[in-house]
């Protein structure tokens, strides 16, 4: 059986290890697009990443498809109903990078809180003026997640270390045990959340749904110590009301990893005052990056039947 690796730096090599130990031929290809690529007809199985999309016409000229091994959580690049159409099984590594990215999210809070960013220039710029830093304690703060699946409820549990107070949750999609069950209390009103937390994190998926739900009249309902963060996708917050709320010091501080376009301009943040930036890095780990990789070519090794 024949398995073509795409991506192949973003691949662990352990992963590859495994498929040649259980017997596959592995082969490597130069090529991003997978249409480009001349021996996709021959392959029995492909490895990929998240930047490897899979859709009809790619299905179409890979004739022995048989399965596909994708090193990633989510399945957006892959056209899943076709490869039902042709009976091609996809693996993938659900929760791998989930911890990364709960990891990175406390960084960006505390970030935020104690002016991190701000203080290391600060100090660079050979200044010492340590009253300027007063800042806020996380301990007894009402932390308020909207969207409490895999992602949020690490947060929640981690940030129980630091003596948070009150858990609230706006998850339409849960019900009242299973987030009480994790920690938290349901909120059914998502203004009723803002307006009772300090600190409100977002772990929900971009959606037509969820486009734009923080804007201008959600932030308005926020107090001015009330730290916004998020790690999901860019388009759920409207950037253009947050930078303007932060520039007139209506909220205390955000940290952002995602954003409406990515990268953001180099002008777009330039003056805004405490925020917390980073590109989009909050799986960046090594262990999520090999975790990705041999978790989902493990559930492959077991899942598939070698036909
Ligand atoms: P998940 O599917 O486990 O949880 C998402 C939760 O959002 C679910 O509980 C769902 O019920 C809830 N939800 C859906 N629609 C909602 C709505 N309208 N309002 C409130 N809640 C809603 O996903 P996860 O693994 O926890 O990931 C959360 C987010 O983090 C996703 O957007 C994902 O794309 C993003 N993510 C970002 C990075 C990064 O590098 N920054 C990495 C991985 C995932």
């Amino acid at each position: 059986m024949k398995i073509l690796v795409f991506d192949t730096e973003n691949i662990h090599t352990d992963a590859l290890e495994m498929l040649k130990k259980d017997g596959y031929e592995v082969e490597m290809s130069g090529e991003m697009d997978l249409l480009k690529e001349g021996k996709l007809p021959e392959a029995d199985v492909i490895l990929i990443r998240i930047y490897n999309r899979v859709d009809k016409a790619v299905l179409d000229k890979a004739g022995r498809l048989k399965a596909i091994v994708s090193c990633s959580v989510g399945l957006d690049h892959i056209e899943k109903d076709e490869c039902t159409k042709r009976n091609i099984e996809i693996f993938n590594a659900p929760g791998s990078n989930s911890n990364a990215v709960a990891e990175h999210t406390v960084a960006l809070i505390l970030g935020v809180l104690r002016r991190v960013v701000e203080a290391t220039k600060h100090v660079k710029s050979g200044k010492w003026d340590r009253k300027r830093f007063m800042a806020y304690e996380l301990e007894g703060k009402t932390m308020g997640f909207i969207g409490f699946g895999m992602i949020g409820k690490l947060v929640a549990q981690k940030l129980k270390g630091f003596g948070i107070h009150h858990v609230l949750v706006y998850d339409p999609y849960l019900n009242r045990r299973q987030i009480k069950m994790a920690g938290g209390e349901k909120m059914d009103d998502l203004h009723d959340l803002i307006k009772h937390s300090e600190i409100i994190s977002l772990h929900l998926p971009l959606t037509e749904e969820t486009k734009n739900l923080i804007g201008e009249g959600e932030i308005a309902l926020m107090g001015p110590e009330t730290i916004l963060v998020n790690t999901s996708r860019g388009g759920i917050v409207d950037e253009n009301a947050l930078i303007k709320a932060l520039k007139n010091g209506r909220i205390y501080g955000a940290g952002l990893d995602v954003f409406e376009q990515e990268p953001p301009s180099r002008l777009r943040f330039m003056r805004v005052k405490n925020v917390v930036l980073t590109p989009h890095i909050g799986t960046m780990t090594n262990k999520a990056f090999r975790d990705m990789s041999v978790q989902a070519t493990e559930n492959f090794l077991k899942g598939f039947k070698k036909k």
